[in-house]
């Protein structure tokens, strides 16, 4: 299987600053592979510090023609971008699963999913409105106007290649900003893809800019020391979170991160069982468990513990392994060896620190990046695999007796991003979301995000909102205006 499946025009081998297809200034490439084969799937360029700089000067020099369009003429360029990715569906989630590896049934959610930003956010750009409040002296007036922030730049993770694009550029563009992207070198033919799209949609030139490299942090120290970045938004782990929440110190860069997570996943005594069983495996499998939002840690209240368990071990056997061209397959390659090392490693050490293998626990033989689904009881917040984020096809079940105790384990991390419980009990309902330390809980829901929620998380995992008007709002400066003299 290889990219000629793909409608050769979405194919893109170079990046795109100011209008211009082009390639690095070295003429160096980088090698992007299908990690579920690992044959080559072509190349793009790996550009640097002068290409970072001329998307920089592109951007800016875009800026006052971009912002001075009416909103409504921006969210006429975004819907016909919207359109375009519709039209383009089957083949952006063909690429997306040829060089990310997951399903083409989540490609193609992820597909919808990351153009459902685009079509929100052409509506939520009309609606940016400023206030007017009361003035405290009778000759005063005093309202607020709401304007764009000014060029944004935006790095961005392969786990999801085109929707955490789709969630900066979207309410980038309808605020009124320009951008520069630099994707993930593991995952750019999803973004330049995109970039295609946007181009034919007739984005104009320098709107957005999209920068490949193997250098990322090269062109990130460039994206945070140019003081005319006025904003960044990082997706990524929450090591490099730090270090560019660091570098923007320098600017004041007004910052959104959306870091790592260490979920929690519980599982009462009066859940219902299927449901619970269902929201697990979704939310802890899906993506191969390379979700920041995956279950991370699955506790599960004594009275219910071995019927879940059993129930669970049942519908995860299910899964079905492999290259995710096939239809069957539900459960995908993880993204490279370093992946696959350090998940088995994680592994290993949890049952050398006590855990008991209930399935899985190896390598899978459909290929060099498979693991086999996994599930490991006997779990402690004490070991390493409950307070690392696996980022693997793996579930640890942590065994808890009661409401606090789920509570303690489930705060127990510097994490924050997403949480989830299952129950039948309404006030349980209520005392357990308002005490989980999390920016995002699922009560008896596995699957959270959409464009009209605010996605994002807390303590460090990160800061600012994706999706929802917050995450308009996110892009956007309020400027005072104090009106005097009036008789
Ligand atoms: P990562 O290593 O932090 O990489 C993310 C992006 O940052 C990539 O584009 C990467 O480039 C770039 N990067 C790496 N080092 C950099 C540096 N020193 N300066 C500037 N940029 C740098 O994370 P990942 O492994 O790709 O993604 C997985 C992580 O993302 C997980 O922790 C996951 O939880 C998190 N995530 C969070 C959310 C959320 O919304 N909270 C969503 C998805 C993923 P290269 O890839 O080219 O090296």
């Amino acid at each position: 299987m290889s990219m000629n499946l793909v409608n050769r025009t979405l194919v893109k081998n170079a990046g795109h600053i100011a209008g211009e297809w082009c390639q690095a200034d070295s003429g160096a490439t980088i090698a992007v592979y299908n990690p579920a084969t690992g044959e080559p799937l072509g190349q793009v360029p790996d550009m640097g510090v002068i290409e970072t700089r001329a998307a920089i000067d592109a951007a800016s020099q875009a800026l006052a023609g971009w912002s001075a369009l009416a909103p409504k003429e921006r969210a006429r360029l975004l819907r016909a971008w919207y359109d375009l990715i519709i039209e383009h569906k089957e083949d952006l989630a063909l690429l997306m699963t040829l060089e990310q590896g997951k399903p083409l049934f989540e490609t193609r959610g992820e597909v919808m999913y990351g153009a459902s930003y685009i079509e929100w956010y052409a509506e939520e750009g009309k609606r940016a409105y400023g206030k007017v409040f009361a003035a405290p002296t009778a000759d005063k007036r005093a309202l607020s106007i709401q304007q764009p922030i000014g060029v944004v730049a935006a790095i961005t993770p392969w786990n999801f290649p085109n929707a955490m694009i789709t969630r900066k550029i979207a309410p980038a563009l309808a605020a009124g900003c320009t951008i520069v992207v630099k994707p993930s070198e593991e995952t750019p033919f999803s973004a330049l893809a995109l970039m295609a799209l946007a181009e034919q949609a007739g984005i104009p030139a320098g709107v957005i800019n999209m920068i490949t490299s193997s250098q990322a942090a090269a062109v990130g120290r460039v994206l945070t020391d140019d003081s005319r970045i006025r904003k960044l938004s990082f997706t990524g782990s929450t090591r490099v979170g730090k270090l560019l929440y660091a570098q923007s110190a320098e600017t004041v860069k007004k910052l959104s991160l959306e870091l790592g997570g260490n979920a929690p996943f519980i599982v009462f005594d009066d859940a219902d069982l299927d449901a619970a069983v269902a929201g697990a495996v979704i939310s802890k499998f899906r993506n191969a468990g390379q979700t920041c939002v995956c279950a991370n840690r699955i506790l599960v209240q004594d009275g219910i513990h071995d019927a879940f368990v059993a129930r669970f071990k049942a519908a995860v056997e299910q899964l079905v392994v492999g290259n995710g061209l096939n239809d069957a397959t539900t459960l995908g390659p993880v993204i490279n060896q370093a992946a696959i090392d350090k998940i088995a490693g994680m592994v290993d050490t949890a049952q050398s620190q006590g855990a008991s293998l209930v399935t899985g626990g190896q390598r899978h033989e459909a290929g060099a990046l498979f693991f086999a689904p996994t599930i490991l009881t006997g779990v402690t917040q004490q070991m390493d695999i409950a307070r690392q984020e696996i980022f693997g096809p793996v579930a640890p079940i942590i065994r808890f007796k009661d409401d606090a105790e789920a509570i303690n384990i489930a705060n127990d991390t510097p994490y924050g991003l997403a949480a989830y419980f299952y129950t039948e009990s309404h006030s349980r309902i209520w005392k357990v979301a308002e005490a989980l330390e999390y920016g995002m809980v699922g009560i008896n829901e596995g699957i959270l995000s959409n464009e009209i929620a605010p996605f994002g998380g807390v303590k460090e995992s990160g800061q600012g909102r994706e999706g929802s008007s917050q995450g308009l709002e996110d892009y956007m400066e309020t400027k005072y205006l104090c009106m005097g003299g009036i008789r």
